[in-house]
């Protein structure tokens, strides 16, 4: 086979831990997996996995089931008992052959079980379909079904990182709360499912605007969050204010179903910048909510920063 034709689309920077106490297999398996582009833990004893488990989590685990002090299947367990871990696909790759292992092994919660000796293809063919399989669910958990913008659950975790780095950095990041004024009146007047596109195309809007580090998010309804990193409460406003005068310019288009709309809307926003304005997520998003408030009381169609510490 041509190694280099399938230098793996999914490795990326994906982890694999390799827990296998015969050295040669090991060595071997870090090898061709390496050259694939994955980034291996090795580890030649289940117990020094497990230590290196409490700071690092794999996207993926090769396990053998006949090692000293604690076996495969026991490790298998405890993977599966652990909170942080419990998802993380297992492979057994072993010399046990017999039907009553397999089932055993697949019984505790093994994701798939290759028995020696064994093809490293093989090997490798199996796991690509797991990681494309999570990773694909990955891709689904992380967005809003109707915008595809990025959710709520996927901001938390991108906005703590960013506050972390900008504990580490000391470069600041900013984020722009939009909610578009007056949206309830869009479907009162031409019904949901042109609300809905609007929303569709505005999310595009938005996308088009910003830079590929930038995050587009929906919080719900029609309300977003974007996530500009190195960006200074500043430049966050001129781009808010870009956005605001272009949303004031553009004119949605809905015909679909016999229904023919052109739609006009304006939006407002509330800007907090980390440092500037704290290095704690919840109140950073409280002073952007307090920030907008004053933009909508002021007559919408308006972008304010956070005010105070
Ligand atoms: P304001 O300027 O004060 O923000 O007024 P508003 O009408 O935009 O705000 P309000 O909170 O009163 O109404 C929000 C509306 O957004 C009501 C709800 O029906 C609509 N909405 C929320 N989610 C969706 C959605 O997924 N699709 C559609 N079409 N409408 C939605
Ligand atoms: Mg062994
Ligand atoms: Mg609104
Ligand atoms: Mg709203």
């Amino acid at each position: 086979m041509n190694r280099m034709s399938v230098c793996s689309f999914i490795a990326r920077d994906k982890k694999i831990m390799i827990i296998e106490d015969n050295c040669i297999t090991l060595n071997q398996l870090r090898d061709f997996l390496d050259e694939y582009g994955y980034r291996t833990i090795p580890c030649k004893h289940p117990l020094e996995a497990m230590d290196l488990l409490n700071e690092i989590t794999p996207d993926l685990i090769v396990l053998d089931i006949i090692m000293p002090d604690v076996d495969g299947y026991e490790f298998c367990k405890w993977v599966r008992s652990q909170t942080r871990l419990k998802m993380i696909p297992i492979v057994f790759l072993t010399a046990k052959t017999r039907l009553e292992d397999k089932l055993e092994g697949l019984g505790i919660g093994g994701d798939d079980y290759i028995t020696k000796p064994f093809s490293m293809e093989e090997l490798l063919a199996r796991i690509e379909v797991i990681l494309k399989r999570l990773e694909s669910f990955h891709e689904i958990s992380m967005r809003d079904e109707l915008t595809h913008a990025f959710n709520r659950r996927y901001f938390n975790e991108r906005l703590g990182e960013e506050v972390h780095r900008v504990k580490r950095t000391g470069r600041p990041f900013s984020a722009v709360l939009i909610d578009i004024d007056y949206f309830k009146r869009i479907n009162d007047n031409y019904g949901h499912y042109v609300g809905d596109s609007v929303l569709i195309q505005f999310v595009k809007l938005l996308q088009s605007s910003l830079r590929k580090s930038d995050l587009v998010v929906r919080l719900g309804g029609e309300e977003f969050i974007l996530l500009l990193s190195d960006t200074s409460s500043g430049k966050a406003y001129l781009l808010a204010e870009r956005l605001r005068q272009t949303l004031d310019e553009v004119t949605f288009t809905y015909n679909e179903n016999g229904v023919c709309a052109e739609i006009r809307m304006t939006i407002s926003a509330g800007i907090a910048c980390c440092p500037e304005h704290g290095e704690d997520a919840e109140a950073l998003l409280a002073l952007a909510d307090k920030a907008l408030y004053s933009a909508k009381s002021s007559g919408r169609n308006a972008v304010k920063i956070a005010i105070g510490k």
